[in-house]
């Protein structure tokens, strides 16, 4: 290539990189009806899930991460005619401020220096950087170490060869004993997840053991509430891509999936949305109907559901977890970021009216995800609905008692179905796997819309924020029954 063909080759790239870059929006509309089509198309990237939130002026809003050739679309296509704003204001100058470190080196020193919390320190201290891939594992090993947690590797190895590990603590050695169940780090881009859990369990453990309780903000709890929540029974899997997760640190390219490129070997097409792999109405085509897109077919997909129900070895890993403790109750899966809790079903709304009208039903297939219609609504027994939907409530309330921001409770369907989901693979497990247990699935969306790099302020009032909400969620999940 001549020098003058490599510059304008270069320029080229640097092009399209620009209209690559992906910008955090809010799109704006008077009802949730306003959204139907756009949040149909699967080529836009809606972070975790697109779901409506409502706004202080009565409107609704959408965040998304769009380009700026999207924007352009989306601004001819909808503004005039749907009444439809898009604003990257508020968020454009949150992008701007410098997001939160990842650590360099491991400050757990190889697993002998035990994590410590902030519901055990000082108000007012910060952690300075969020942990790297390694400070993960050193973290859990030195929780192992100081505090006789127990760790213990899952059968499969990542694409990337990663052995993946999860720990449980509280309650002895017989792993029926325990009921709780919180994963992390699903989608790789949205930092903090495994830090926000694994500063919980250091504070468990701590007070546990000082005899003290914990403080969060404004929030506080008594030493025999935390001993109550330990005695419960706590699985913990922080890191479950830890393939994308390491991607994403080292490249700071808001990766989601995961890293196999076994359907595509370059760019987005690598990976595979590890959140749409689980074994709940996977097949979307043959469950849902045509105008709806739960997940992609598509490998250069955020959603890009994978080749088989779990073929992801994350998947397996994660659903395994179930079959070691066959007595968990309660499972929390840490997402950011939008500032919610969401609860079962996310396929479609909820009846309890029809136990025959259910996803196992083939009747249905092909009828599902359309929201807000009466041809198809997910059963749930109300007294599931009601159970679930008080220990949501008390998560949120927990939050928001931290005393910095408000965050929402809401059915995960929100805006538009998904399939294969962590939190609905969770609750479907019982009506799916005949003599299994029922578990009751969340997804826990901490963080500001979208913003799914914190600044170090934002990181650590999310550790403040999620970890009263744990406290809650668990406190609320043992009053309403483990067994
Ligand atoms: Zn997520």
């Amino acid at each position: 290539m001549t020098r003058i063909g490599l510059v304008a080759c270069l320029a080229l790239q640097v092009t399209a990189a620009l209209a690559r870059e992906l910008i955090p929006v809010q799109i704006l509309a008077p009802t949730v009806e306003h959204f139907r089509d756009i949040v149909s198309n699967d080529t836009y990237d809606f972070g975790c899930r697109a779901i409506a939130h409502p706004t202080e002026d009565g409107r609704f809003k959408v965040h998304a991460l769009l380009t700026r050739d999207q924007i352009a679309y989306l601004n001819n296509e909808y503004r005039s005619v749907h009444d439809i704003t898009i604003d990257e204001q508020s968020l454009a100058k949150r992008q701007r401020a410098a997001s939160a470190p990842i650590g360099t080196g491991d400050r757990f020193q190889s697993g002998t220096v035990a994590p410590v919390g902030l519901g055990t320190r000082a108000s007012g201290t910060t952690i300075p950087s969020i942990m790297n891939v390694n400070e993960i594992s050193s973290a859990v090993n030195a929780l192992v170490k100081t505090y006789g947690v127990t760790s213990f590797n899952l059968p499969y190895k990542t694409f990337n060869g990663a052995t993946q590990f999860a720990a449980y603590v509280g309650a002895g050695s017989d792993t029926s004993k325990y009921h709780l169940y919180l994963s992390a780090a699903v989608h790789a881009r949205e930092r903090g997840g495994p830090d926000n859990l694994i500063y919980w369990i250091s504070d468990l453990l701590a007070a546990n053991k000082s005899g003290s309780g914990l403080t969060y903000g404004r929030k506080s709890y008594t030493n025999a509430q935390v001993k109550s929540v330990l005695s419960a029974g706590i699985v913990f899997f922080p890191l479950v891509n830890p393939d994308g997760v390491a991607y994403d640190q080292s490249t700071g390219s808001l990766w989601r999936k995961n890293r196999n490129t076994a359907s595509g070997r370059s760019g987005s097409s690598v990976g595979v949305d590890i959140n749409r792999n689980f074994d709940f109405l996977w097949n979307f085509k043959k469950y849902f109907a045509p105008s709806t897109s739960p997940a992609s077919t598509s490998p250069s997909s955020e959603t890009f559901y994978g080749t088989a129900p779990a073929s992801e070895p994350e998947t397996k890993n994660h659903v395994s977890i179930y079959d070691k403790f066959p007595k968990i109750r309660w499972f929390m899966d840490i997402h950011s970021a939008a500032g919610d809790i969401l609860y079962s079903w996310g396929d479609d709304d909820n009846q309890a009216t029809n136990a025959a009208m259910n996803f196992r039903n083939s009747t249905y297939d092909g009828k599902r995800g359309v929201v807000n219609d009466g041809t198809y609504r997910e059963y749930i027994p109300s007294a599931d609905a009601t159970a679930i939907k008080r220990v949501a409530d008390a998560t949120v309330a927990a939050m928001k008692g931290v005393g910095s921001r408000s965050y929402v409770a809401m059915q995960a369907v929100g805006l538009y179905a998904t399939s294969g989901a962590t939190d609905d693979y969770a609750f479907s497990r019982y009506w799916a796997k005949p003599g299994v247990n029922k578990v009751y699935g969340y997804t826990m969306e901490f963080g500001y819309s979208t913003n799914f790099y914190p600044t170090l302020t934002e990181f650590n009032q999310n550790i403040l924020d999620t970890n009263a909400g744990f406290m809650d969620w668990a406190l609320t999940a043992i009053s309403v029954g483990l067994e």
